[in-house]
């Protein structure tokens, strides 16, 4: 997943803790192993995974794939639906273009995006639960499920963490967080949203318990070129980089849906994107556009608390 993943975990027995841990970090292995779009380190020698396998034989045939895979493409969809495909992960092509994941980084001309465009479209994923199988009917498409992995295995970790008894740990994947339980103290976990244009500093302090906070940032993978920053979060209506925000956080029981739902508003931009999570039940988020305004919705207020610094402002 490219990304450290830190787990911490409290609890008075040692031995059951760093069990507890191992299975934790196994979860993370398995599910980049699923999920990873390109064979490199470890995983070149290994058998390709889900992912690697549907892309392979897209145009050719359907692909026997785990329970997992088949999960994360069912949420994934569920979402891509609801946001009237904001969020898509059959982006594949177009990441490629843009030299995100491997090859070179550059600005692709207006023709080759259009060509790798008209292979984006979620609609055309044939995911069938029954069989277990994913099809990708034509040549050249190809699923990157870049935007929700580490979230999913974020779930299933503090699954793995919680069957292991533990009762109060913090996980951190590369801007997505999870605080299982309350610290030993009985307070809430406390987490930091980074300042989106200085990196170290804090914009606001979470209050998190039992719930997940993602983050999706325009500064987290990007290149530059004539001073422009090009970076990871692609508009799947115009195949170029979604520009109304600089980061969204999402707050939501489920990290899959946390994760999801940080780079679908993030593309959806800030007035649309506040009016689709405020209708949703359970789930928070904060939004902070390039003019350094903040959106928060109303639901999240009393677990934020904002450091004042960066010259940010709240909206609304
Ligand atoms: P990060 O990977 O830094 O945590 P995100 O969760 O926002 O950030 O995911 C960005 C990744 O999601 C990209 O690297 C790419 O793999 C994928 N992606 C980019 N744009 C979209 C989109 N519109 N819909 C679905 N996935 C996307
Ligand atoms: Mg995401």
């Amino acid at each position: 997943m490219n990304t450290l993943v830190r787990i911490q975990v409290i609890c008075e027995d040692e031995e059951k803790g760093r069990k507890a841990l191992k299975q934790a970090f196994d979860v993370f292995r398995k599910i980049d192993h699923l999920t990873n779009r390109f064979p490199e380190g470890e995983l070149a020698t290994s058998s390709p995974g889900d992912v690697l396998n549907i892309n392979g034989s897209a145009g050719l045939k359907p692909v026997k794939v785990s329970v997992d895979t088949v999960r994360i493409i069912q949420r994934s969809q569920y979402y891509a639906r609801l946001t009237g495909g904001a969020f898509d992960i059959t982006i594949g092509p177009i990441m490629d273009n843009w030299g995100f994941g491997k090859g070179i980084q550059y600005v692709p001309a207006d023709e080759e995006i259009s060509r790798a465009l008209s292979l984006v479209d979620y609609r055309k994923v044939e995911a069938d639960p029954g069989k277990g199988t994913v099809f990708l009917p034509e040549p050249g498409m190809s699923l990157d499920l870049g935007g929700v992995a580490k979230g999913y295995a974020m779930d299933e970790a503090v699954k793995a963490l919680r069957e292991a008894g533990m009762k109060h740990a913090l996980i951190n994947a590369g801007g997505c967080v999870y605080a299982l339980g309350t610290r030993p103290d009985g307070e809430p976990w406390r987490v930091g949203i980074q300042d989106p244009r200085s990196n170290g500093d804090i914009v606001a302090i979470l209050s998190l318990k039992d719930s997940a906070a993602v983050t999706s940032g325009d500064y987290q993978r990007y290149f530059e070129q004539e001073g422009v920053r090009y970076h990871h979060i692609i508009d799947p209506s115009t195949g170029k980089q979604a520009r109304d925000l600089i980061q969204t956080t999402v707050v939501a029981e489920s990290a899959t849906d946390a994760d999801i739902l940080s780079t679908a508003l993030f593309v959806l931009g800030p007035r649309r994107g506040m009016s689709f999570v405020e209708d949703l039940p359970g789930t928070g988020a904060v939004l902070i556009g390039p003019d350094k305004l903040v959106s928060v919705t109303a639901g999240l207020i009393d677990q934020l608390t904002f450091t004042g610094n960066g010259g940010y402002q709240i909206v609304g």
